[in-house]
């Protein structure tokens, strides 16, 4: 055992990996010790990727309709969740969801869908639409998220240009079962494999807070550590209502903080991302989970709304840190985009459009919690219906996304919420219905208000003090009628 994280993490530089017992000591780390933790947590960050965060960002090329039953995702099917449901982007309108992403400073763009796996056809959708994107963004990595794979699917999106593949285990195998029936968690090992052994880079990660004990936490990380996942996200559950895991709340902004800096440990230098579900639960120290783990998706999640995009970049730069790869002044400026994301506090960041995220589940949710959906983009439609993706996230509704996600939390009198906090004896206390969860009152700074005055940019909300992403006319229509488009 250790004396304290700064010495283990000395072991680590070292070359000694922590064992799962260690692990778990660190996950039980008191909150007086939890800062601690994360300097240990954040020197090993730091070697390994310095001061730079990735932003990532989601395309949620189909929406819902999925038959399987992953008991945390709004798209299983027969969910209570109100989620927009659409079938496939064409290349056209994806490469346009996806530049909203990229002119934000995203350097890698997830492009995800929902349900059990792609046919050969949908494959042939994905392909054309990496296509078109890197004939246009040649410098941008492209991760699908797509489901389980079958023969020679991994190695046709390799062949078209595709640099990752997300499927995420999401739990341990010994908790599989009481989260899906429709899968496996072997089904899910398979699928990374099959992107390995294509070539293609590894994203699989974790939701956290479905009801796994500490144990089972600690065996899912280490069976990513074991599986070679290149890059982690983790995704804090967004209890959906319609879904199984509907009102459970069981993680706290201190212990999800303490989740991240276990993952940097067993896997020190990985690109470990807070996913789905971060500003639900880790709340006002997203900032500090910056310190441990080195990307994050930019925006909204597949299904539920986001923070504003140009908070996440605010968020970022007073943070001390920069976007891997925010290109120069000079180039931003082309855009007619105020500044850059990578300039310290107070600086007119990147634009800011929001996006949509993670998937983190198994199939297109956001990485980071599966799903998928219209990112900086999906999200309303005209008649506030919402878009949706794995990870579980929340309609987000014209009004405003607060109604949108998972309720359970009970508003302030403020409209914001009281989710996260635990009583006195470090319970989370039960929510009352209705409320939303994700905080979505971010201001909107000179930059992004300069860029809505331009016309050019995302549109601003009824009270603006929030934006959303534009949503291409074809998904508006979609979503606007929540019908199902068949594949192209
Ligand atoms: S996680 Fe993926 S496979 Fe599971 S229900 Fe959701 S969309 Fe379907």
């Amino acid at each position: 055992m250790f004396k304290n994280p700064a010495e283990l993490a000395e072991r680590v530089l070292a070359g000694h990996p922590v064992t799962p017992d260690e692990a778990l000591e660190l996950l039980h780390t008191d909150d007086p010790g939890m800062l601690d933790l994360v300097a240990a947590a954040g020197r090993l960050r730091r070697e390994h990727f310095g001061m730079t965060v990735k932003v990532n960002y989601l395309v949620n090329l189909k929406s819902g309709l999925c038959a399987e039953d992953c008991g945390y995702c709004s798209q299983r099917l027969n969910a209570g969740t109100d989620i927009l449901k659409y079938s496939w982007l064409s290349p056209e309108q994806a490469v346009e969801q996806a530049e909203y992403g990229i002119k934000g400073g995203a350097s890698r763009v997830c492009l995800v869908a929902s349900g059990r796996g792609p046919s050969n056809r949908e494959v042939g959708n994905v392909t054309r639409t990496v296509e078109a994107l890197k004939e246009q963004h040649p410098d941008v990595e492209v991760c699908a998220c797509l489901g389980l794979l079958k023969d020679g699917q991994a190695e046709t999106l390799s062949g078209a240009g595709v640099d990752a593949y997300n499927h995420n285990l999401n739990t341990a195998e010994s908790n599989y079962e009481s989260i899906c029936s429709t899968h496996t968690y072997q089904d899910r090992v398979d699928t990374v494999e099959r992107a390995k052994d294509a070539g293609l880079s590894p994203c699989s990660g974790l939701i956290v807070g479905m009801k796994e004990t500490d144990e089972q936490l600690i065996e899912a990380v280490f069976a990513l550590r074991d599986l070679g996942s290149d890059s982690v996200p983790v995704n804090f559950l967004m209890p959906f209502e319609g879904t199984p895991l509907a009102g459970t709340w069981q993680l706290s902004p201190q212990k999800c903080l303490k989740i991240l800096a276990v993952v940097r440990f067993v896997c020190p230098d990985k690109e470990i991302r807070m996913a789905g579900g971060r500003e639900m639960h880790l709340r006002s120290l997203q900032p500090l989970a910056l310190h441990v783990v080195n990307s994050l998706f930019l925006g909204d999640y597949l299904t539920s709304e986001g923070q504003a995009a140009q908070a996440d970049l605010d968020m970022i730069a007073d943070a001390g840190f920069t976007v891997l790869g925010a290109r120069p002044d000079a180039e931003r400026a082309s855009d007619a985009v105020p500044a850059s994301a990578a300039h310290g506090a107070g600086a007119e960041q990147g634009r800011a459009e929001r996006t949509t995220t993670p998937c983190g589940s198994a199939c297109g949710s956001a990485p980071g919690s599966g799903g998928a959906t219209v990112s900086g983009g999906v999200g309303s439609s005209a008649d506030g219906s919402t878009t949706a993706a794995d990870s579980g996230a929340a309609p987000r509704g014209e009004n405003a996304s607060a109604e949108a996600s998972v309720k359970g939390a009970a508003p302030t009198a403020d409209g914001l919420t009281s989710r996260g906090s635990r009583d006195a004896d470090g319970t989370v206390p039960e929510r009352g219905a209705a409320a939303s969860s994700v905080p979505t009152a971010a201001k909107v700074s000179p930059a992004l208000a300069a860029l809505l005055s331009s016309g050019d940019g995302p549109e601003r909300d009824e009270d603006e003090t929030r934006v959303r992403l534009e949503l291409s006319p074809t998904v508006r229509r979609r979503g606007a009628g929540t019908s199902v488009a068949p594949n192209a």
